[in-house]
């Protein structure tokens, strides 16, 4: 029986440096991970536009899954037969998980007539304000502000009216999360719920197989993420504590960022078994050989 290995990944402060979003650290193992067709499947809060530029830098033709896991993305002829109840376009499938961003951005207009003046969405800031409230340069606050399944919040009211609020559109249906600068108001999805949908149809398409799967994050919205997947790397930040997970195969990464990145998931693929002579890279490509190829 042959084993698969798949990567599931958040991109800020894991792959990508938290200050930078260099991923240079990382390369020599994503090159390795390519040569022996291991997937590194990107799971993150950014939006699909902002994840077109970063799949061309990162020469990545996995899936990926955007907003928080709103919607999950499959190239076109990536499976032997198209996903079930996915809509394509462009040459992608998409799994949605939530409803679109119109439908967000009509309950939250809904909630002018209770909460006017205690908030903002990324549609009434336009461009400028998005900018001014991330500091985010022209191009990259456009590409933010490409969501298609969730909608941003900025909240100006007190902590007690937030929470009223929160409840107020969890009510209604929503999901509501909060995130360094913005409410992500979305529907009932999470990065575990669009791991595991994904992991299905891997296992459909070989059904014969062994599956490892391996996570790496380094923030609260992670947690369901890793703890969906065999094994969870934890990658430490600069800026906060790492998330708390009861995971029973954990790795918290010493290093940060896309460095953090490769020892955890060195680490999982064996690499600590590493006799001192041997070349790391040239070590960790035995071993990947030998796991994924029997
Ligand atoms: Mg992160």
């Amino acid at each position: 029986m042959t084993q698969n290995v798949l990567i599931f990944t958040d991109l800020d402060g894991s792959l990508l440096d938290h200050f930078s979003y260099s991923f240079s650290q990382a390369k020599p193992l994503l090159a390795l991970l390519k040569e022996v067709a291991v997937p590194v499947i990107p799971v993150t809060s950014k939006t699909r536009a902002e994840l077109a530029i970063l799949r061309c830098e990162l020469d990545s033709h996995d899936p990926f899954v955007v907003e928080n896991g709103a919607a999950v993305f499959i190239p076109e002829n990536y499976f032997s037969a198209p996903p079930p109840g996915c809509v394509l376009a462009n040459g992608l499938y998409c799994y949605q998980f939530s409803e679109s961003r119109e439908h967000w951005i009509a309950l939250l207009a809904l909630q002018e007539t209770q909460f006017g003046g205690e908030f903002e969405t990324f549609t009434s800031m336009g461009k400028e304000g998005i900018k001014a409230s991330t500091g985010l340069s022209e191009t990259a606050a456009h590409m933010a502000n490409q969501r298609e399944f969730s909608e941003p919040v900025r909240w100006i009211g007190s902590d007690e009216r937030k929470q009223l609020f929160i409840h107020t559109l969890t009510q209604r249906g929503a999901t509501v999360l909060q995130g360094g600068r913005f409410l992500h108001v979305t529907g009932a999805c999470n990065k575990g719920k669009a791991l595991q949908w994904l992991f299905e149809q891997y296992r459909c398409e070989a059904p014969a197989s062994s599956f490892l799967t391996i996570a790496a994050g380094d923030s609260d919205n992670d947690v369901d993420m890793l703890n969906a997947a065999d094994c969870a790397v934890v990658i430490r930040s600069p800026v906060h504590e790492p998330p708390k997970t009861e995971h029973p195969h954990i790795f918290l990464t010493r290093e940060t960022g896309p460095q953090g990145w490769v020892e955890g998931v060195s680490w999982f693929l064996g690499a600590a078994d590493r006799p001192a002579t041997m070349d790391s890279t040239e070590y960790l490509r035995k071993k990947l050989r030998s796991l994924c190829h029997g």
